[in-house]
């Protein structure tokens, strides 16, 4: 396990990828029964800009700094808002240095009554992790393989809620078991928010992923894709890509309204392009 996350906190991918994360919950929210977000691949939660990995890449210049400095337009501003309060609330002198990751936005947006289990594999960041949820009683933190998580924690009591899995396909075969993983998980609670992350670099890795979800038979898979440049030979990320399984009735539309700002703001010289389509219907 290579895979460090702090090198890539708060770029591009981060921020779409955060940003539907908050318009799951803000749906989940609308209604006062107790909701659990289970997420699978959790990382260390919070991450130091100025310093060490982050540092060194510079990645989130070209995305949450940019969000911050410039803003969204209209609607979009409006549906971007509880993500970028999530964020603020970590930089409270308004200087931008923390990025919260997935567990830090949900759990700055739970009420008394929701929980998080939150789920990481790479002791140190199990570890890491733990201590920044210290004392927390809504917020589970396990050293365990989100993927056999995924078996044992579903259907959470509440019956209310999303499962998050955003693995750093570091290794071959992540796409398979993003599709395998989905059918068991699904099997075992039908009703749940799934929320799927995927790197945009192999055009033709993609397409069979998507396929593959085509032939699950799983109704009510929409997909969510940006990107910030075209593909390139030798294959760099290019885009971020979600897949959400029963999303909210209101996400297609609120979408709409932020893809394509988020295109202009996050990609090279407005060569951003979005994507949002129905992999399989009702
Ligand atoms: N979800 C986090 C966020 O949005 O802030 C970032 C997660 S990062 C892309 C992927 C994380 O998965 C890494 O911290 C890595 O250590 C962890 N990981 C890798 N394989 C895992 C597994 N099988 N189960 C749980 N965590 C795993």
């Amino acid at each position: 396990m290579n895979y460090r996350h702090a090198f890539h906190a708060g770029n591009f991918a981060d921020v779409v990828k955060h940003i539907i994360l908050a318009r799951i919950l803000a749906y989940l929210m609308r209604k006062d029964a107790p909701f659990r977000i289970i997420d699978t691949h959790a990382g260390v939660g919070l991450y130091d800009l100025f310093a060490g990995e982050a540092e060194r890449t510079g990645e989130w210049q070209e995305g949450i700094a940019r969000l911050v400095e410039r803003g969204l337009p209209g609607a979009a501003g409006e549906l971007a808002a509880p993500y970028l309060a999530a964020v603020r609330a970590q930089n409270p002198d308004g200087v931008l240095r923390y990025y919260p990751g997935s567990p830090f936005i949900t759990r700055h947006m739970l009420r008394s009554q929701d929980r998080l289990m939150a789920l990481e594999l790479h002791p140190e960041d199990a570890a890491a992790l733990k201590e920044n949820f210290a004392g927390d009683i809504q917020t589970r933190v396990t050293h365990l393989d989100g993927w056999a998580g995924m078996g044992t924690h579903l259907p959470p009591k509440e019956k209310r809620g999303l499962v998050l899995v955003d693995p750093p396909f570091e290794e071959k075969g992540e796409f398979t078991r993003m599709v395998q993983g989905l059918e068991k998980a699904h099997r075992r609670w039908p009703g749940g928010i799934y929320a799927f992350w995927y790197p945009l670099k192999e055009p033709e890795a993609v397409a069979a992923y998507i396929q593959a979800l085509k032939a699950t038979g799983i109704a009510k898979i929409l997909r969510l894709e940006l990107t910030i440049r075209p593909p390139s030979s030798p294959p760099r990320l290019h885009g971020t890509g979600m897949i959400v399984v029963n999303p909210p009735y209101v996400l297609e539309e609120e979408m709409a309204m932020l893809l394509p700002a988020l295109a202009e703001l996050l990609s090279d010289e407005g060569r951003g392009r979005w994507t949002i389509e129905w992999v399989a219907g009702e």
